[in-house]
Order: structure tokens, then C-alpha cells, then sequence
């Protein structure tokens, strides 16, 4: 058995294939349970951009 993903619009699950399209409405399938490193990542992004903006205020 393959690795279940969920679709994003009708949040049905589906087996995972190579586009990642829901079987059922065509929908984007994501991981039900997302790696950690990514939702750091996500905000580690945010939290850069943040401390750029305040580093410009500090020292320019
Ligand atoms: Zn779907």
C-alpha cells in the first residue's frame, strides 16, 4: 500500500500519484499530516524577512 494523501477541496483521501491530483474532484492532494520542517520552514521565512526589517530600522 501507498502513502494516503488528502485533497485539499473535498478532503477525501487518495493514494498518492505522481500529479497529486484528487481522484474526485481533481483537487490538489496534500499530506494529511505535514513533515514538521516544513511548517518551520514556512515561518522561518517570515521570521527572516522580519528581522531583516528590523536590523534596516536599527542600522540604516
Ligand atoms: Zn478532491
Amino acid at each position: 500500500m501507498k502513502y494516503l494523501q488528502k485533497c485539499q477541496k473535498c478532503h477525501k483521501y487518495g493514494l498518492q500519484n505522481p500529479e497529486s491530483k484528487c481522484r474526485y474532484c481533481g483537487g490538489m492532494l496534500i499530506n494529511p499530516r505535514p513533515p514538521k520542517f516544513s511548517l518551520v520552514d514556512k515561518y522561518g521565512k517570515y521570521r527572516l524577512q522580519y528581522f531583516k526589517e528590523e536590523f534596516d530600522k536599527k542600522f540604516k
